[in-house]
């Protein structure tokens, strides 16, 4: 099942998009003790790497040196031979124009026992999300993958343009934008028709994935034109228009749009997720941490005794994973909360609530510390103890507010956040943002502070809601976009609306 110690596996990483890779690829990469990867795997394919796994980088980049092919072959032999599990991690199909053959032939001459795991080919991937169907009932019954860029040290060009111009169907381009003038005039020549729709797909399933369209014997110039480059494929076909009908990818509302999200990592995942299915490009850019408050003795003595309380209120859905966490610490479960009101700032902490069996009995309709207050109003609370569990830095205006009106007020602090020191890789690739978003004061401040003068200058500012804008403005950005519902659907919206798009799903 496993990765097996001596045992060398051949494995395609698919042609860029993560969620293209098999489960035996993740499985692979997650148990092997050593994994020699290509420059055109996904990004974050080795996140799910051991930690003490050697990681040995042996790509190819046109003009730089690199690791020569049989020194990738002795290596992969030497590190199996000496009783570990080796990953080769190529992009797309180790088979198809991944050199995977001759690896799997030095292993097999060296007595080394390997596993080949296909990967999905840019040839299939690329066209199927450029909308380009390789083949079609009505348009193509044969599909030929072809390399545009053949070895240098061949003497005879192995391309038969006569058999190609005549082949009835799709004809799919590897490696084919710097010789694509040349071909597509050997296949013109040889009498392939120069009207044939034709396209080019660069960085197909990434976020920048771009296609242009023309026809055989103006792709070349519509190439040059639009200066498409490496990785890309080129496709020959009547298949190719039918694009028009079936493009899907590239429409996407965020297509091509780069957005830094700026939460903590552990609230990131799901703004960046939806960002990320809209078309976007994301770029995690955490400012702060979430740092748990929750051993302290205040915390423990409160999270044993809730029952004290007649209103509890929560304002985030972390305070509420933690006040739960504390409470578990302290022995109780949710019924310690059967007889107490609880208030929810928004959505997200009602829903963080519900996953733990508890129905706010409050939620405002506007998800700010003030909103909140305005619902409580019909609440009777003088004399009443309240607890509100919250972040240590938040603002006092909902506790003096409850104790204005006579309330017992008692404030626990469940976590505060900390500054966090966003990567480099990170900062360098959240230079040609477009959007930045702020979903909370802190993270303003922080990231502002982090960055320095390299935050991203032309990004337009998407902030969740007034508060946070007015940090931000005092940080000396321009708020260009403000959300009109307080919570992460309301910022959601307004970078559609401003992106000149619709939310077409219901977040
Ligand atoms: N083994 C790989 C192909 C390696 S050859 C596979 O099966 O996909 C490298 C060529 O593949 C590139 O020059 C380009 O033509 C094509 N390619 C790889 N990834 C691509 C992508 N994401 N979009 C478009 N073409 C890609």
């Amino acid at each position: 099942m496993n990765a097996r110690a001596g045992v060398v596996y051949l494995v395609g990483a698919g042609p860029g998009d993560q969620g293209l890779m098999t489960a035996r690829s993740l499985e692979l990469i997650a148990a092997a003790d050593a994994i020699f990867y290509d420059r055109l795997i996904p990004p974050g394919a080795l996140d799910g790497a051991r930690e003490d796994a050697e990681l040995v980088y042996v790509g190819k980049q046109p003009g730089v040196p690199s690791v020569p092919q049989e020194e990738i072959g002795e290596r992969l032999i030497e590190t199996a031979q000496a009783g570990k599990s080796v990953v080769r991690l190529k992009g797309g199909d180790p088979f198809v124009f991944g050199r995977g053959g001759e690896e799997g032939e030095a292993l097999r001459k060296a007595g080394v026992e390997f596993e080949v795991v296909p990967g999905v080919t840019a040839g299939v991937a690329a066209t199927a999300y450029a909308g380009i169907p390789v083949t079609h009932r009505d348009d193509a019954s044969a599909v030929a993958f072809v390399t545009g860029h053949e070895d240098p040290e061949k003497e005879e060009s192995a391309l038969d343009w006569p058999a190609l111009a005549r082949f009835p169907g799709t004809l799919v381009f590897y490696m084919g934008v710097k010789r694509l003038a040349q071909n597509a005039e050997s296949l013109i020549a040889a009498g392939r028709d120069p009207g044939e729709p034709a396209a080019a797909i660069e960085r197909g399933t990434w976020p920048g994935q771009r296609t242009v369209a023309a026809t055989l014997g103006t792709i070349a110039a519509a190439v040059e034109r639009e200066a498409v480059k490496a990785p890309a494929l080129i496709v020959v076909g009547e298949v190719a228009a039918r694009r028009e009908q079936l493009e899907w990818l590239e429409r996407r509302p965020l297509h091509g749009r780069r957005v830094v999200v700026t939460r903590a990592r552990a609230q990131a995942s799901g703004l960046a997720a939806t960002l990320r299915s809209l078309g976007a490009e994301v770029v995690e850019l955490p400012a702060i941490r979430i740092e748990p408050l929750i051993e302290s003795e205040e915390v423990r003595q409160a999270a044993g005794a809730l029952g004290v309380y007649e209103l509890i209120c929560l304002t985030s859905p972390n305070g509420v994973r933690l006040l739960f966490e504390a409470m578990e610490a302290a022995g109780v479960d949710a019924r310690a909360l059967a007889g107490v009101t609880v208030a929810a700032i928004g959505p997200g902490t009602a829903r963080a609530l519900a996953e733990r069996g508890v129905l706010a009995d409050v939620i405002p309709e506007r998800f700010v510390a003030e909103g909140l207050i305005e619902a409580l109003e019909d609440q009777e609370v003088a004399g009443a103890r309240v607890l509100v569990a919250r972040a240590a830095e938040a603002r006092d205006v909902l506790p003096d507010a409850l104790r204005e009106r006579g309330a017992e007020v008692d404030v626990l602090a469940l976590y505060e956040t900390v500054r966090e020191q966003p990567g480099e890789e990170e900062i360098e690739a959240a230079q040609g943002a477009d959007y930045v978003t702020f979903t909370s004061s802190s993270t303003v401040t922080n990231l502002t502070e982090a960055l320095g003068d390299r935050f991203p200058k032309d990004a337009r500012i998407v902030s969740i809601g007034p508060i946070t804008s007015e940090t931000a403005r005092d940080a000396g950005l321009e708020v260009a976009v403000e959300a009109e519902r307080h919570d992460i659907d309301g910022l959601l919206e307004a970078l559609l609306a401003d992106a000149g798009a619709t939310l077409q799903t219901d977040g």
